[in-house]
């Protein structure tokens, strides 16, 4: 199978329904406390009891669907606050998970949260170019700071992120669930240990089909960019963590239909490739207008894949290895996003360093920008 093209289950024109639809038939088989032992290491200090408090900035799709019905999942954390520009909408999810209505703020009132001794985190899920500046003001507000992927819209900008939170003394953790999915830490652990020989080539696709043209992704000023910010990066992500290395070069092509009222400011597809410094290539695809959802290292006697790659559930392991049949272990399918959560609490809990740091969104945003950079000039830009 050309591991490029999209599988069928991946092309409903709704990203939500796209993320979501393997899950259907998944039941957990796992805990999420066992997962986050798991993503934390076997020698990961215990945590204690306590739950911190969570306050959600951004009252859209993906906290009221993922992070919220997430969190109250959580062994070390609840949700406490919420910011939002819509008290209505603020009000009921607060009733909907027992949060206490004086503990609602808007955008304009948002730095009182200083004074709420119940909030220890805010997760930011705004859009990309609203990152940067909750992330330094709830930082500046004394908290720790969960913030979704793409970090911000710059390296500048994650650069300030990252001082903001440490002249605070406080935590930032970037949103990459897959880095806490048993399927995705199985995979890059086969490569790893080259279980089916030695790494050559890595084929990353991420896409999907997008609906609304008015929406804050397809507005340049809102997103910083198109297919690639919001769900290329996937694809960057899988190319680093099933290498193992960081990219030294970096080429890559953009199209956009501009007679598509969706594709007007941003692009439609982007495809990268990158070079690591072993010599493994990888080539990248995402899309803004077909479904892409697999991830494969071919490696020198078979391969490891991830098919679906990235969906909120149902994430899945494939192994090839020489003269035997393609195996799929049968790992735990958990709430990727009550792992992520969990994992980064109990990092605050026991002062430990997350995975998932600023730092690694740093990374990303850089890598982007020289994407962007070569599709722009043609040419193959030096990392
Ligand atoms: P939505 O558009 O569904 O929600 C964004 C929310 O931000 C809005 O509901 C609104 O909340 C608030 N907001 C404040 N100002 C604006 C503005 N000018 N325009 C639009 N919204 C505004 O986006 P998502 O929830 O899908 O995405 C939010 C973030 O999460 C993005 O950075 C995205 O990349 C990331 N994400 C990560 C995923 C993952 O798998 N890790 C999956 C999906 C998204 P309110 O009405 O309460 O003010």
């Amino acid at each position: 199978m050309n591991p490029l093209s999209p599988p069928a289950r991946a092309s409903s024109v709704s990203r939500r329904n796209f993320i979501a639809q393997s899950a259907a038939a998944l039941a957990a088989a796992g805990t999420v406390a066992q997962l986050g032992a798991r993503s934390l290491g076997a020698d990961a200090p215990p945590a204690s009891d306590r739950k911190l408090g969570y306050a959600f900035v951004g009252l859209g799709s993906l906290c009221m669907n993922q992070l919220l019905p997430g969190i109250v999942q959580c062994k070390h954390a609840r949700p406490v606050a919420l910011v939002s520009g819509h008290p209505d909408k603020a009000k009921q999810q607060a009733e909907k998970y027992g949060i206490n209505p004086k503990n609602i703020y808007n955008y304009q009132n948002f730095d009182s949260i200083k004074d709420n001794r119940e909030v220890d985190v805010v997760y930011v899920v705004l859009p990309n170019s609203m990152h940067a500046e909750y992330t330094i003001r709830a930082a500046r507000a004394g908290k720790h700071v969960q913030c979704e992927k793409p970090m911000a819209v710059s390296v500048a900008e994650c650069q300030q992120m990252i001082d903001a939170c440490k002249d605070a003394g406080r935590k930032l953790a970037i949103g990459y669930r897959l880095h806490y999915e048993a399927n995705t830490l199985a995979c890059i652990k086969a490569v790893k240990d080259q279980e089916a020989g030695k790494l050559q080539l890595i084929e990353a696709g991420a896409g999907f089909s997008i609906g609304d043209p008015s929406q804050w992704r397809l507005k340049k000023a809102l997103s910083g960019g198109g297919c690639l910010m919001d769900i290329g990066i996937y694809a960057l992500q899988a190319a680093r963590y099933l290498s193992g290395e960081e990219p030294i070069e970096v080429v890559a092509q953009t199209f956009a239909d501009r007679d598509d009222p969706r594709f007007k400011e941003v692009e439609q597809h982007c495809n990268f490739q990158l070079r690591f410094p072993s010599g493994v290539l990888a080539s990248c695809v995402s899309s803004y207008a077909t479904g892409l959802n697999r991830f494969v290292a071919h490696t020198t006697k078979g391969s490891a894949s991830l098919d679906p790659a990235l969906s909120y559930r149902g994430v899945k392991f494939r192994i090839q290895r020489p003269g035997q049949p393609e195996e799929s272990p049968n790992l735990p399918d958990i709430d990727q996003f009550a792992a992520e959560i969990d994992a980064f609490a109990q990092c605050i809990l026991t002062n430990t360093p997350s995975q998932t740091p600023g730092e690694e969104g740093l990374r990303d945003v850089r890598i982007m920008q020289a994407i962007y950079q070569s599709a722009e000039s043609g040419k193959t830009i030096k990392l």
